[in-house]
C-alpha cells in the first residue's frame, strides 16, 4: 500500500490527490509548487490566494484544475534550521494533516512529493524516516481509509532514502 517511484508529480494521474509542498502564502513559488501550479494553470492560484494562507505543518484543498488529478492538498512544511526548532513534529504534521484533509473528502489515493527537502533543505533521510513512520501511524489507526499511498520523488538519491525508510521499522 505504500510505495515510491520516480517522476514527476504533475504527471501523475492514478490518485484521487496529490500534495503540494506549498509555502504559507499559498500562492506558488519554486520546485514542486511552481511545477504544479504551472501544470494546473492560473485557475489554481485564483483559488489558492483565497484560502488565506496556511500555517506550517497544516494543509488545505483545491481542485486540480489542468492536472491530470481532480484534487491538491497543500501543505506547508517546515525550513530546517537545525533540528532545534520543532522541524521533525512539523514535518510530521504535514503528512498526519494531508492525510486527515484527505479522508474528510473521501480520497483513498495520494502521491505525495519529499516535503521540505528542496529548498527548505531538511535532511533527505531524516525528512524520509519521518514521513514513512508518520504514514503508517496514521494508516495503522485507520488501516481501511486509504488503499494507496505513494511518493513520487524527482531523483534517484531522494527515492532511495525513502526505500531505506520503507525497508525499514514494521512492514
Ligand atoms: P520545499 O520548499 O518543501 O523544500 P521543494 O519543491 O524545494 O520544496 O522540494 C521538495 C522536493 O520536491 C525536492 O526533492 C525536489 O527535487 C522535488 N521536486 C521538484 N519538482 C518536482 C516535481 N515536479 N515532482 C516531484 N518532485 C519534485
Amino acid at each position: 500500500m505504500l510505495h515510491t517511484e520516480l517522476g514527476d508529480i504533475t504527471k501523475v494521474g492514478d490518485v484521487d490527490a496529490i500534495v503540494n509542498a506549498a509555502n504559507k502564502s499559498l500562492m506558488g513559488g519554486g520546485g514542486v509548487d511552481g511545477a504544479i501550479h504551472r501544470a494546473a494553470g492560473p485557475e489554481l492560484l485564483e483559488e489558492t490566494e483565497k484560502l488565506g494562507g496556511c500555517e506550517t505543518g497544516d494543509a488545505k484543498i483545491s481542485s486540480g484544475y489542468n492536472l491530470p488529478v481532480a484534487h491538491v492538498i497543500h501543505t506547508v512544511g517546515p525550513i530546517w534550521h537545525g533540528g532545534d526548532e520543532s522541524e521533525e513534529a512539523l514535518l510530521a504534521n504535514c503528512y498526519r494533516r494531508s492525510l486527515e484533509v484527505a479522508v474528510e473528502h473521501g480520497f483513498r489515493t495520494i502521491a505525495f512529493p519529499s516535503i521540505s527537502t528542496g529548498v527548505y533543505a531538511f535532511p533527505v533521510d531524516q525528512a524520509a524516516t519521518i514521513a514513512v513512520d508518520t504514514v503508517r501511524a496514521v494508516t495503522a489507526e485507520d488501516p481501511d481509509a486509504f488503499e494507496m499511498i505513494k511518493w513520487v520523488l524527482f531523483d534517484e538519491e531522494t527515492k532511495a532514502a525513502y526505500d531505506k525508510a520503507l525497508r525499514s521499522g514494521t512492514e
